[in-house]
């Protein structure tokens, strides 16, 4: 399999504005160099383990993404390198990222998880529970998690109308958020939706970061 072939494929698929992060999970760190030698230099991880390890290995130009679950006490692993946090969804992991990026001297970019979804197991914010937060003091006194954005993802289904009312909805959220919160946060810019499947719908209905993996590094072996 030619993986930078896809990758090129994904990118001529996407319009300029888009960014792709490629996520190389469960995939060898030769895979990454190699799209890294075509000239891509954003790749995800969902396993903090796994983020550590291929930043250890590989160029350090690489902008890494964690795209997973992040656990509050393993954000000191990855506080002094890690380019994009996709998963924020309570206020202590937020408070840890701030708590860690001040102790590095050091902004961590975020983006708050939206739980968009049907499904009972995905992670992230409802909006009341992101209002609450948003509106604390806790959140009001922060300075070192940069929040960049949102991220959310849509139900694992073949109907492409309940994905893109979803991601019709992630994006409403943003465009709230960015009115009535972060209006002059200039970096205030990132919806980070749609993966293999949905890239396509989530660009349409807003995406400007998409995150990709089976395209482009083949399918993966579950994972536990
Ligand atoms: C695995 C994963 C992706 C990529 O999924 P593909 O279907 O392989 O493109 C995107 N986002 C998150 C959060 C993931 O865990």
């Amino acid at each position: 399999m030619d993986i930078v072939a896809n990758l090129n494929k994904v990118k001529h698929e996407i319009p300029d504005h888009v960014q792709l992060v490629a996520v190389s999970k469960t995939k060898p760190a030769d895979m990454v160099q190699a799209l890294y030698e075509a000239g891509h230099l954003d790749f995800g991880e969902n396993r903090v383990q796994d983020l550590i390890g291929k930043y250890e290995a590989l160029p350090k130009e690489i902008r890494w993404h964690l795209i997973g679950h992040l656990q509050t006490n393993k954000v000191k692993y990855i506080a002094r390198f890690v380019h994009l946090v996709h998963g924020v969804d309570s206020m202590k992991l937020l408070a840890a990222i701030d708590k860690e990026g001040r102790k590095n001297n050091r902004k961590i970019n975020c983006l708050l998880q939206m739980n968009i979804s049907k499904e009972e197991t995905k992670f992230g914010f409802s909006e009341d529970e992101l209002m609450q937060m948003l509106h604390s003091e806790d959140f009001n006194s922060m300075s070192f998690a940069n929040i960049q954005g949102v991220m959310g993802m849509a139900t694992f289904t073949d109907d492409s109308e309940t994905v893109r009312k979803e991601f019709q909805n992630l994006k409403r959220i943003f465009d709230e958020l960015k009115k009535g919160h972060f209006e002059s946060k200039t970096d205030f810019s990132i919806v980070s939706m749609g993966m293999s499947a949905d890239f396509k719908v989530a660009i349409e209905e807003g995406s400007n970061m998409i995150r990709v993996g089976s395209s482009i590094f083949g399918p993966r072996i579950l994972q536990k």
